[in-house]
């Protein structure tokens, strides 16, 4: 085993919502069917739906629906994205598990994404952090483009540091985590990330870290994340999300893959490769096409071939 591995990793699913939101809209029985499905395999955190505008993001349309509809297995935490006060308050009145707001480190992405200089986000991560506290619904805070921004280049660690130190101090949410969501995280830039943040007292092992796969460098940037102590990273079933008819999406990195090479690792993650691609399986028949997936293609290292 690496040294300073952690013993346990906590892979936090996001097919059913940042996955389903680049793909075509599919059905609410077929998105409660995924997230029922992935709810068996042993993973304990599964973003399931987004409470936005049915407009602006159709394929998140219904989200209350999916929570309705969906079983809920003790253990496993069911999330959602929230990116303003009516959503906030419709995800706990379907008593979501976590709330996620959302942030763009980038003045220039925030503005075109959301139409708010990062300041006036973070002020209002506040009101919808308030607002989940009063239902006890824990809040974790995703930071964008914290790894480069697809308008402004590369995005400096030190301004990442400093938002994710803010909204700890000014908005009190629980958990803290960084989106490459342009694509643009290298081994280097994971590594001087986390030494911003620590340089401001956020320690990796408290974060969580959310790869594309956009430049091949995904899994990557996940083993170096696990030798500084990171252990909870997000992923995708099947590598969800990366539409190819869809400009903007980048492709989530896929579940079955980091689960893979993580518990060959020696680390735990509590899921049953399995079962997973399984799943993965399932959200190929769903959004008709092949993923991206490697693992779901090839299988386990173990898997021998049939003579
Ligand atoms: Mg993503």
């Amino acid at each position: 085993m690496f040294a300073g591995l952690p013993s346990s990793v906590e892979i936090r699913e996001v097919g059913p919502r940042d996955g389903l939101q680049n793909e075509e809209p599919i059905a609410v029985d077929q998105r409660i069917a995924l997230i029922n499905a992935l709810s068996a395999t042993g993973l304990t955190a599964i973003e399931a739906a987004s409470f936005v505008h049915p407009k602006a993001i159709p394929p998140m349309a219904d989200s209350a629906r999916v929570m309705e509809g969906i079983t809920r297995v003790p253990g496993v935490r069911y999330r959602a994205l929230v990116p303003n006060e009516r959503g906030t308050l419709d995800a706990l009145a379907c008593a979501v598990d976590e709330v996620e707001v959302v942030m763009s480190i980038s003045e220039t992405h925030n503005r075109k994404n959301i139409n708010m200089s990062p300041e006036e986000s973070l002020q209002q991560i506040v009101t919808l952090t308030d607002l989940a506290h009063q239902e006890d619904t824990p809040v974790e805070a995703i930071l964008s483009t914290a790894f480069g921004c697809a308008y402004e280049g590369n995005v400096s660690p030190e301004r990442v540091a400093l938002y994710a130190r803010r909204v700890v101090d000014e908005a009190g949410v629980d958990g803290l985590s960084f989106g490459d969501t342009s694509g643009m995280a290298t081994p280097r830039v994971v590594h001087e990330l986390l030494d911003a943040l620590e340089n401001v007292g956020i320690e990796p092992s408290t974060v969580g870290l959310h790869f594309h796969n956009t430049r091949n460098t995904g899994l990557a940037n996940v083993m170096v994340a696990l030798l500084r102590g990171v252990s909870k990273f997000d992923a995708s079933i099947g590598g969800l999300g990366g539409c190819p008819y869809s400009p903007g999406a980048t492709g989530n990195i896929s579940t079955e893959d980091v689960v893979h090479m993580v518990e060959d690792l020696g680390a735990d993650t509590g899921c049953n490769l399995q079962k997973l691609i399984g799943c993965g399986e399932l959200a190929e028949e769903l959004v008709g096409r092949q993923l991206p997936s490697q693992v779901l293609r090839s299988g386990p290292r173990t898997q021998t071939v049939a003579s």
